[in-house]
């Protein structure tokens, strides 16, 4: 009888699951897989939050799992050697089912296994899962790319029924139960130790040739009573429950957000649901324009005249600009992995507004930091902020770091919570001053070729 792998990505759960419904509604026996790949792990240091943070959620997966009478299994390799070795271990495997990524990598990785299979006889199946709307579901009248976030945002609510929400339900009931499946893990775990393809036997991260990080994301916040004050609280850093920390969930997609939706929904929390709709609006950007993960989505900005001064630089990474909104968000970032969208603006426009510096820096500095670091929003963001992506804030918005903080946090609640020595004389005065940085700021945004500054 013909057997079926899932393989389990961005996708972390058990329910309301687009592939694993599909995977599991055939009455096939299913093989459950998760592949750690080396591409994405050796850049990362070995105390990595992020990836402490999956091996806790991939062992508590597996345990639910095993509550289900079956097995996942964790590899460690190159994907595409990795699922070789599993098709050659499996031969009844006829179908391998996941659910979309839209990363560029994640494309090409998936193009690769696509065509693995295909000589090998073996279907792939990829499921939209990830987002409500998808690569060209929404598009202008002329079937082009959306470029501004407002019609977009028009059109995919229009486009919204029940159906695009309805939870996709997985049935375990008809699942055989796995037999004999120790052995084989025993013996895959053995041939794995002479190479660079393992099972893991999930006991300890150091497994992967990683550490347990003392860092730990806190628990989100998905709540009716934060989704009904969103529109009110979100903006104050200082408010504990002012914002529903999903965005880490999210990504690795241990919740859906088709549960997103149909909360936001229910609760008319339409503030939240139009941040859920930009978290697309950049999925769908980066997939039809994967070359902006480098370069300027406005291609006047090629020739921005940007600076680089490597103690500014410094103290920026470090919260030591004098600057209290900004050091804030920064140790914030530093010591926990998460800071809060209205300060991630806030220390993304000093940087690239007020010292000038490239906004690729202050990207790669996040993707290294956040927890919650998403490819297509963290890119985007940046490039909104730098004033070089689409639909970006306009050049000439160039926030007042002490105006957004008597504005946000009027009694520097969240100041003091990072940055203690404030008040005190050990606290340096700003790198820059605000009138000279922002003139000089506006003369570069100038300089830019015609067409930028109308
Ligand atoms: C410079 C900069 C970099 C950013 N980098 C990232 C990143 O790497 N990953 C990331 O998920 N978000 C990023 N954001 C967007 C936003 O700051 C975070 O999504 C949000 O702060 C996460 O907090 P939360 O989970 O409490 O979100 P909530 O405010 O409760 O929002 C719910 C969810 O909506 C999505 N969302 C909210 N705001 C945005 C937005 N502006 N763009 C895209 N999606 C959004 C997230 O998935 C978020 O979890 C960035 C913003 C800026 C200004």
């Amino acid at each position: 009888m013909s057997e079926v792998a899932f393989w389990f990505r961005r996708d972390l759960r058990l329910d309301d699951n687009v592939g694993l419904s599909y995977a599991c509604s055939k009455g096939l026996t299913v093989r459950f897989f998760f592949i750690f790949d080396p591409r994405i792990l050796d850049p990362l240091p070995r105390d990595d939050h992020r990836v402490s943070f999956l091996w806790n959620q991939l062992s508590h997966l597996g345990r639910e799992l095993q509550e289900r009478g079956q097995l996942l299994q964790v590899w460690y390799g190159p994907p595409s050697e990795v699922w070789k070795t599993i098709l050659s271990l499996y031969p009844k495997i006829q179908f391998v089912v996941c659910n979309h990524d839209y990363e560029p990598y994640a494309r090409e990785r998936d193009e690769a296994i696509r065509a693995l299979c295909q000589q090998s006889g073996v279907t792939f199946y990829s499921f939209k899962d990830q987002v409500i709307f998808e690569k060209s579901e929404i598009v202008t009248q002329n079937q082009e790319v959306f470029r501004v976030f407002t019609p977009y945002k028009k059109k995919w609510l229009s486009r919204l029924t029940p159906e695009s929400t309805k939870e996709a339900r997985v049935t375990w009931s008809s699942l055989p139960p796995l037999k004999g499946q120790g052995a084989v893990t025993e013996k895959v775990r053995k041939r794995g130790s002479l190479s660079p393809i393992f099972l893991c036997s999930m006991e300890d991260i150091e497994e992967i040739g990683f550490k347990k990080s003392q860092k730990i994301p806190k628990e989100h916040f998905f709540h009716d009573e934060v989704l009904r004050y969103y529109g009110r609280r979100r903006d104050y850093p200082a408010e504990e429950k002012g914002t529903t920390r999903l965005g880490l969930y999210l990504r690795f997609g241990l919740v859906s957000v088709r549960q997103c939706v149909r909360q936001a929904l229910r609760l008319k929390a339409y503030d939240w649901l139009s941040e859920l709709i930009w978290r697309e609006f950049f999925m769908m950007l980066l997939y039809h324009f994967p070359d902006t993960v480098n370069r300027p989505f406005r291609k006047e900005f090629n020739s921005f005249p940007y600076r680089y001064q490597e103690s500014e630089w410094q103290r920026w990474c470090a919260g030591e600009t004098g600057v209290p909104i900004v050091d804030a968000g920064m140790r914030e970032l530093n010591q926990t992995g998460y800071m809060h969208n209205r300060v991630r603006m806030i220390v993304a426009s000093y940087l690239t507004k007020h010292l000038l510096h490239d906004w690729r820096l202050g990207e790669r500095y996040f993707s290294q930091k956040l927890f919650d670091f998403d490819l297509s929003a963290n890119v985007g963001n940046w490039q909104w902020v730098a004033g070089c992506g689409v639909d970006a804030a306009p050049y000439f918005r160039i926030f007042n770091p002490s105006i957004q903080q008597k504005r946000f946090d009027p009694n520097c609640e969240y100041v003091k919570r990072w940055v203690p020595e404030v008040f005190s004389s050990s606290y340096p005065p700003p790198l820059v001053d605000h009138s000279f940085a922002r003139q000089r700021a506006l003369s570069a945004f100038q300089r830019l070729p015609k067409g930028y500054v109308k």
